[in-house]
């Protein structure tokens, strides 16, 4: 009987190599050798950015296909051997997860995906759960940490907010930090798809599309439609070969990872968090170019800490003072010995700002000088005319603030999660509702461009060979 499948995977990859997503790619291409019906793009679902045991994004994987239950068992097994032969067991800290369910998914599984967006979830607790449902085949090799992230990110439907992330792959053995793509093209194919986001930053002349580790990612496009995300792949002039490409449908920077206001005393370690209080201790400079103030939250006062990465950020920090109402979105740091908890802050909103009265000297009626004191208990005196005014009369007026209430403050795009909303995101939840809504349709489209997507750079091997004689 013809059934719907999920497979979600996690936790296969290392600092040294490998990334959940090719794994992903590669279990993708493996049901499509196959001819098995898709009914949406694979998605990467990023769960709380505070965990601690993370590699890099915390990122997992959930394929949706169909097939005839008579031949799951002997799937199961080939997608049991492609998780072993590609994952970095050798890496003390991979602990792959593998899960497959049948039909419908369950309200469990979507629980615990909302929970697993900003707690810290016990790996005792998914093992439960995958023990009570009855379609269930799960795998793991050592702990099966993966089996969180893997079962949570089943539960993802995204059903409201999503995003889309085209990215490419080089040869996994292909170590090296960089990736040989031209940054005018980036510029330029940045601009003609407004569609798209995080290209590139100006701000720090950064291209955003590319990582820097050992992993196989070549590059990473994200965006509102799949169909902008792979415009500008083709945009873009990439600089040597690339092995594969995917389109995910995902939960990047949709903001799910803040789903509720937590009162000071509430605040435990790794836990992401949206924090109302009120500057208690104005912002100042720590060593090594921190920015760090203390708001106060249902009688418990917090640090929150706009560190070195967040650059200009911590200029709007400065303008703090005590007395300001705030909402601090941000991952809770362990308290260390020098320093108590503190909220690594993400994104921070000005819920009231507090206004303060300065003193200001008026002018001389004269010759329009400003005046100063003529002395104590005495009036006022114009230095250029000499004036005297008998009475100290000063004005005070409100003090100009450069923060504005309603105004998302985000950190740059450099030191952005996965998850951060960019301000620049503000398309009306609406759109994805309704537009592209046929995933399965769009998904396909893109598999039938997909061979040409994968070669185009063997057109570019000419500007390959100049690039690499200019940088000699
Ligand atoms: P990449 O993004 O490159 O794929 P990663 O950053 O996702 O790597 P993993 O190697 O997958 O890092 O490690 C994350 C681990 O944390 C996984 O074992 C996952 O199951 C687990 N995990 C994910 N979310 C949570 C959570 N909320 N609580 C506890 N464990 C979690």
């Amino acid at each position: 009987m013809l059934q719907t499948w999920h497979i979600g995977v996690d936790d296969t990859d290392s600092q040294s190599g490998m990334c959940t997503t090719f794994l992903g790619t590669i279990i993708v291409d493996f049901l499509l050798k196959h001819s098995l019906e898709f009914l949406d793009f694979p998605k990467l679902i990023r769960l709380n950015p505070n965990i601690p045991y993370k590699t890099r994004g915390n990122g997992a994987v959930a394929i949706t296909f169909m097939a005839h239950e008579e031949i799951i068992d002997d799937l199961w097994k080939e997608i049991i051997s492609l998780v072993k032969e590609n994952a970095d067991i050798n890496d003390p800290h991979t602990d792959p997860g593998l899960v497959l369910i049948k039909g419908e998914i369950p309200s469990e599984f979507q629980e615990l995906y909302r929970e697993a967006l900003y707690q810290v979830i016990h790996l005792d607790l998914v093992k439960q759960l995958l023990k009570e449902h009855p379609s269930e085949k799960h795998f793991y090799i050592k702990e099966g940490r993966g089996l969180i992230g893997a079962t949570a990110a089943i539960g993802a439907i995204l059903s409201q907010d999503y995003t889309y992330e085209f990215i490419a792959y080089r040869n996994p053995k292909e170590k090296k930090p960089e990736r040989l793509i031209d940054p005018t093209s980036v510029i330029n194919a940045d601009k003609k798809t407004p569609l798209t986001f995080n290209n590139y930053d100006y701000e720090h002349n950064q291209i955003m599309i590319s990582p820097h580790g050992p992993d196989p990612v070549f590059c990473g496009i994200r965006g509102e439609t799949s169909s902008a995300v792979i415009r500008m792949w083709e945009l873009i002039d990439i600089l040597e070969p690339i092995q594969t490409t995917m389109v995910f449908r995902t939960n990047q920077h949709t903001q799910v990872h803040f789903p509720k206001i937590f009162l000071g005393y509430e605040l435990k370690p790794y836990l992401s968090v949206k924090v109302r209080g009120f500057v208690v201790k104005k912002p100042y400079d720590y060593p090594g170019g921190h920015v760090i103030f203390t708001i106060k939250s249902s009688n418990t006062s917090i640090d929150c800490a706009a560190y070195e990465p967040t650059k200009r950020f911590r200029k709007i920090i400065r303008e703090l003072i005590e007395g300001d109402e705030v909402l601090v979105f941000g991952g809770v740091r362990p308290a260390s010995t020098k320093n108590p908890v503190t909220i690594n802050i993400e994104e921070i909103q000005v819920i009231k700002l507090i206004s303060i009265q300065e003193k200001i000297t008026p002018k001389c009626p004269i010759c329009k000088a400003s005046l100063t004191s003529a002395g104590r208990n005495q009036g006022l005196k114009c230095k250029k005319c000499s004036y005297i005014s008998p009475k100290k009369k000063y004005i005070y007026q409100q003090k100009s603030r450069k923060l504005r209430t309603g105004v998302r403050y985000v950190i740059p795009v450099c030191a952005q999660r996965h998850l951060t909303k960019p301000v620049t995101r503000n398309l009306p939840l609406q759109f994805h509702l309704s537009s592209e809504i046929n995933f399965k349709h769009a998904f396909y489209d893109f598999l039938k461009r997909r061979t040409m997507l994968n070669n185009r750079n063997i057109h570019r091997s000419g500007t390959y060979n100049t690039y690499m004689k200019n940088k000699k």
